[in-house]
């Protein structure tokens, strides 16, 4: 398996924001750039917890609106079928996902083997496929961990 290497997108900002007539705030910056250097797969109030530290007057309803314009144009991926809340990951190139079913935790997987699997023709000649993405479901090293002093909360934890 590949290794996942620490997310470095920055430069997709000014790129997709000016292709978009998008205005860069300072805000919006932040927003990517945090997502960017997180690899959890964080939810808008994740997000919008770390954000108030540098812009203690942004609200959450900005941080949701700038993740969903974000998504809108492509700079990151809502990612799907986990239900609510959202979860947003901002590596928009093919990969996969190990889905913690104890802690919800959501760890990118890099994998040619999953990237080259084999789609039965039976499903090719009903569906045509445009993108492949494999979610193993599973329990995390952490969670396995059997002197795991308190279960880790990734999704409820709220900031104050
Ligand atoms: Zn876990
Ligand atoms: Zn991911």
């Amino acid at each position: 398996m590949r290794k996942a290497v620490s997310h470095n997108f920055p430069d997709r900002l000014p790129e997709k924001c000016r292709k978009h007539r998008l205005r860069i705030t300072p805000q919006r910056a932040a927003v990517y750039e945090w997502l960017c250097r997180s690899d959890k797969h964080p939810t808008a109030e994740q997000v919008h917890a770390a954000i108030k530290r540098r812009f203690p007057n942004i609200s959450l309803d900005t941080v949701n609106r700038t993740l969903l314009t974000f998504a809108r144009i492509g700079l990151v991926e809502i990612v799907e079928g986990y239900g609510s809340p959202r979860r947003y990951d901002p590596n928009v190139q093919p990969h996969h996902h190990l889905h913690c079913l104890e802690c919800g935790a959501i760890i990118d997987c890099f994998s040619s083997s999953l990237d080259n699997l084999k789609i039965p023709a039976r499903i090719s000649r009903q569906f045509k496929i445009i993108s492949k993405k494999v979610v193993l479901t599973g329990i995390c090293a952490d969670c396995r961990r059997p002197s795991r002093p308190q279960r880790k909360q990734h999704i409820q934890r709220r900031g104050t």
